[in-house]
This record gives structure tokens, sequence and C-alpha cells, in this order.
């Protein structure tokens, strides 16, 4: 098949570089680890993109998972233009940070009292402070394989043994830092009992994302977590989840909820700002007591509570809540998996599907897969050729195999019917011999 012309796209990249390291404004968009170079878009309707060379997409990145409605969302665009005819900001409160709280608390058993930022970073990057200045600690927990952000202590990556000082993963983050963060790996009690022995009284917080979904999808045990809530208990540490993917993703109260576990601190973002930037950052009334100017761990934003992306949280809060959303959603995706399950087991396809409620993750081997070491570097080189035939055949997924896919629920059976397809063409080429 030959490759779906780019020209538009291309133009803009060469244009892009001059202007953006990399050509872009964040570098998972820059497809580095795909064929060709970014798909510059130009609009995007219920489950279709459509770039600047004119290509129509069935979209399932989502704007890497906010988007749970779909593209442009009737009900969003109205409440945002109309809010936006009043001004579009004061730094002062608004009825509107009220209405998006309130969706939020009365229709969620885990948090009492919310702060809203304007990014799931500054979600996860002040839940980590109000942890330390809550429990008067300074070290921090945090698993290989989850992404919390671009925060400066949380940009670290496990060194080697078992139980380490985080490696920073970036440069510009002083090593320092990096000492307060220790990094072991996923489903493993041993390291969690000896992180706590080693660092017993100087541990502030454990950070999981509620299910990891950043780096492939890796779906942990219940009582794995319930593990990690009890032995935070036992140690007066806090537990966070980060849910700013899972939040409003595999049910309106995320991963708490979908585990039946309280965590002490969460955090959300994505889905929660309908599409514009919106973090927030939650917990129990004593806990966010903390928070100045209640208390005295300062966090603050000049566009925190911004009207019109709470115009837009509230609008696509309010189709979330309503009853029997999230089953129907989850029901519809996992007939899709289930449907590309059949085929990749039909012909016997070294590819494993791991999927939850409306997210899915294709992994290119046969073993079960829990941490971010079980995956093999080298099996990314299938999904590459995946993503260049699936854009061939008018299917967008995320530039990366290590990025999950989300069904929305303006995808229809049409959509859904015409992706399975092109993905089964898709697989047959990346398994031809
Ligand atoms: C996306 C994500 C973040 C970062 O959110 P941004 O809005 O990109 O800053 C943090 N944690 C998790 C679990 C995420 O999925």
């Amino acid at each position: 098949m030959q490759d779906i012309s780019r020209a538009k796209s291309a133009e803009l990249y060469e244009k892009s570089k001059t202007y953006f390291p990399g050509g872009v404004n964040s570098p998972v968009r820059a497809f580095k680890s795909v064929y060709g170079t970014p798909l510059f878009i130009q609009k995007g309707d219920g489950p279709y993109i459509w770039d600047a060379d004119g290509n129509q997409f069935i979209d399932f990145c989502a704007s890497w998972g906010p988007l749970i409605l779909g593209h442009n969302n009737a009900k969003i665009r109205e409440k945002v233009t109309e809010v936006m005819q009043n001004g579009m900001s004061f730094g002062a409160p608004t009825a509107l940070e009220n209405e998006l709280a309130e969706l939020i608390i009365k229709n969620n058993r885990f948090v009492e009292k919310i702060r809203f930022t304007s990014s799931g970073t500054e979600a996860v990057m002040s839940a980590i402070r109000l942890a330390r200045g809550y429990t008067g600690r300074n070290k921090i927990i945090k698993f290989e394989g989850c992404y919390h952000g671009h925060s400066d202590s949380l940009l670290v990556k496990a060194g080697s043994g078992l139980v380490t000082f985080g490696e920073t993963s970036s440069a510009g983050v002083p090593k320092a830092f990096a000492d307060e963060t220790i990094v072991i790996g996923l489903n493993d009690k041993q390291a969690v009992t000896e992180a706590f022995a080693q660092f017993k009284d100087d541990v502030a917080a454990v950070i999981i994302e509620g299910i990891p979904a950043n780096n492939g999808l890796l779906l942990q045990d219940k009582e794995y977590v319930e593990f990690l809530s009890e032995t935070c208990t036992a140690n007066g540490a806090l537990l966070i989840f980060d849910e700013v993917i899972t939040g409003f993703r595999v049910g309106f109260e995320g991963a708490a909820a979908y585990y039946g576990i309280t965590p002490d601190i969460v955090t959300y973002g994505k889905i929660i700002g309908g599409g514009l930037p919106v973090g927030m950052y939650g917990a129990s009334n004593q806990i966010m007591a903390h928070i100045s100017p209640d208390g005295g761990v300062y966090q603050a934003g000049t566009l925190s509570g911004n009207p019109v992306a709470m115009a837009a949280g509230i609008a696509a809060l309010s189709i979330l809540s309503q009853p029997n959303f999230y089953e129907e959603l989850n029901a519809k995706a996992q007939a899709f998996v289930n449907d590309l399950k059949a085929y990749i087991a039909d012909k016997g396809y070294e590819l494993k599907i791991f999927t939850v409620g409306s997210i899915f993750w294709f992994a290119f081997t046969n073993k079960d897969i829990k941490t971010a070491e079980d995956i093999d570097p080298a099996s990314m080189e299938k999904f590459k050729i995946m993503h260049r035939e699936l854009l061939n055949r008018g299917i967008y997924f995320g530039p990366s195999g290590y990025e999950v896919g989300f069904v929305s629920a303006a995808h229809t059976s049409v959509e859904l019917d015409k992706a399975k397809q092109a993905i089964f063409e898709a697989l047959d080429i990346v398994f031809a011999k």
C-alpha cells in the first residue's frame, strides 16, 4: 500500500523545527519511535481527526486520554463558548469552580476537599509536597514504569539493585533531588518491605499510577495494591494514587473504586478538563487542611480554576456522571478488544492485548507483562510497522508502542468495525514471513 500524502504536514514540520526543539511542544509528539514525521492536525470531530493534508483518521490517541467523549463534543463546546462571553480569567473565585468541585466531590468517595491546578504534572508535584508537609518526612517511593509528569523529583529511574536511590532520567535534575526518590519495580512486595526497612522514618509517601498506563498497560493485582496501602498505613506514610490517566476513565471514581482501595491523596488531570488544561489533587479535609492558606504547604496558580477550563470540565463531567455511561463505554471497548484477541488467537500471532475499561495496549509478546522490565524494547519494531500500516489505513494511534489506546464514547460500531479490519490487515503485514 502506498503511503498517504503527508506533504503539508512535512512542510509544517520543517517550519516547526525552526521554532521548537524537535519541532514540538511535548517530546512524544515527535514521531521519534515510528516511521515518518508528525502529522499536523487541523480538526477533530467525534471519533475522527483530519490532518493538514486532509487525511481523515479514526483516532485512538484521544489527545493522550482527555477526550473520553471524542473530539469537539457539542455540549462542551457550547458551555465553553457561553462562559467565554463573560471574560476568560479573573484571578478571583468564580461560581464555576464550585460547580465543578461539587460534581466531583458529590460523586467521589475518595476526596473531601480539592485544589485545581492547570496540568497533571502540577497536581502530582503539589500532592508530593503535601505528603511531605503533612508527614514531615522527605523520601518518596515510586515505581519503575510509572509516569507522574515532569517535575524534578519524579524524573527519576531505577538504578541497579532491588531498592535504590533513583538516578535522574533527565539532564538538569540535581542528584540531591533524585536522592529523595526511591525507585523500585512494580509487583514486588519484597522491594517495598525492604525500602521501608531501610528508610522507615523518612518515607513520606508511596506514589503509584492508579493503574499504570504510561509505559504499556501494567495491570497490578488488587492484592498487591492492598499490600501497598497496608504498608503505608503501618509505617505512617501516605499512599498517593496518581489518577491523571485513570481518573474518570476506568470509572467516574477511577482506579480507587476499581480496586475498592482508599488512597490518602488522589491526583486527576486529562479527562477532568474536558480537553482544556485542568489538573486536581484532593484528599480528606484533615490532610487538605495543610494546604495554603489554611496550612503551611504553599501551592498556587495564576490560571488555576480558570473559568473557561472549568466550563469544559463541568460539561464533560456532567455527561460522565450519568448512569450507565461507563458500563456502556467499557462494554463497547471490551467487545472491540475481544474481537481483536480472537483474530490474534486464530492466526497464532505473538501479540497480547492488555486492557481495562476503555484502555487497551498492544504488546508484541506471548508473556504476561506486569513490570517495565518485562517489556522487550526489540518488540517495538513490530509496533512501528503496525503504526505505519494503520496510518495508511486511516487509523491514528499515539506514535509510540509504549502508549495505550483509548476507545471514546464517540466511537460507534461503524468506526470500530473499520478499525478492526485495518488492524487485522496491519497485523498480517507485521507478521508476514
Ligand atoms: C499525563 C500524566 C501526568 C502528567 O500530566 P500533564 O497534564 O501532562 O502534566 C501525570 N501522571 C499521569 C499518570 C499521567 O498519565
